[in-house]
């Protein structure tokens, strides 16, 4: 193996700590506390895990963290009304929606009913469109922090090949902005994409987010290329004992590691920096309603 492994529990720890020391100067210099409200419908056993975490974190850095959970046969009338109330809440900065929501929700009414301002998912269509012209917006966590990692890893990406696997509204498409924001040469390859192998192998940098379990293999990558593998896919691991499993990524991690210049592992990589990034949404929300600086280096 030669790839420097790409430590993202390591790296989302960092920008946690820069967060709280942000938060720390907010609250003495300007007496505010960011806040993050986050909203959870039903009773998934997944995102009840994502919910509780996100919950614990926010309190570690100094935010005021709000939970509602409502049960899973709430009406969107209902749901429609705590969003308004936390968009009126000047003590709220942030306010995520827990996705999937279920069947009975409109996903994309109950998201656009966010305040653009407070809806650090990105997931907002007026945040998406800012986003996608260039303009500041909030943008998604997960390409934020792959953003943030291939920044630490490269410093300027100007003018770098990037292929993204997956076209995603939360993944791969404002990962492909993101790149290009950053001036990398964008490739989005998707289920359609014709010779896959050939279109990775172009790519100084590659991001994996597909939803496949060691789709890519490390014939595919280019030598001394930066993969960041945002797959997280549960597979049977008999070797552990019967009824067992382990997260695997999209990416082959030993072959690709053989090849590669620099890996993100699953798990430890790309998965930590999501709940960074929401917190520093959160504190960016906080600054940018309050016209104070936005914190430097956890932007895009
Ligand atoms: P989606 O299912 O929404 O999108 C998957 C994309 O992969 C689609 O665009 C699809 O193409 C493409 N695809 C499917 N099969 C192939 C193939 N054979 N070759 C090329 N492209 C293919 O997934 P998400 O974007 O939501 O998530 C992707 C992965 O990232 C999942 O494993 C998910 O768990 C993980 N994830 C991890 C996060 C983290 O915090 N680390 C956060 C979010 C997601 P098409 O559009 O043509 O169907």
């Amino acid at each position: 193996m030669s790839a420097q492994v790409i430590d993202g529990k390591a790296f989302a720890a960092d920008v946690r700590g820069r967060v709280a020391e942000h938060v720390a100067r907010l609250k003495a210099d300007h007496d505010l506390t960011p806040g993050l409200a986050v909203v959870l419908v039903g009773e998934d056993p997944a995102s009840q895990v994502y919910v509780r975490s996100k919950g614990k974190m926010t309190v570690e850095v100094g935010m005021n963290s709000f939970e509602h959970k409502l049960d899973a046969g709430t009406s969107e009338k209902d749901l429609l009304e705590l969003i308004g109330q936390l968009n009126a809440d000047p003590s709220v900065h942030g306010i995520l929606v827990q996705l999937p929501l279920p069947r009975h929700l409109n996903e994309d009414l109950v998201i656009n009913s966010i305040d653009p301002a407070k809806d650090v998912d990105g997931f907002h269509i007026s945040n998406v469109g800012l986003l996608a012209t260039g303009q500041k917006s909030m943008v998604p966590c997960t390409p934020l922090g792959c953003l943030m990692m291939l920044r630490n890893q490269h410093g300027s990406l100007s003018g770098m090949d990037a292929v993204v696997i997956g076209r995603s509204n939360i993944v791969g498409k404002p990962m492909a902005q993101l790149l290009l924001r950053d001036s990398c040469t964008v490739t989005i390859a998707h289920s359609r994409t014709k010779d896959l192998a050939e279109v990775v192998r172009r790519a100084d940098i590659v991001v994996a987010a597909v939803g496949r379990p060691e789709m890519v293999p490390g014939d595919w990558i280019k030598p001394g290329a930066t993969v960041i593998d945002v797959g997280i896919n549960r597979v049977d691991a008999p070797e552990k004992g019967e009824g067992k499993t382990r997260l695997v990524g999209d990416c082959l991690y030993e072959s690709c590691a053989e090849v590669a210049g620099a890996i993100t592992p699953v798990p430890g990589g790309v998965g930590p920096m999501t709940i960074a990034c929401l917190l520093a949404n959160t504190l960016t929300a906080c600054c940018r309603e309050n016209g104070l600086a936005e914190p430097e280096g956890l932007t895009a």
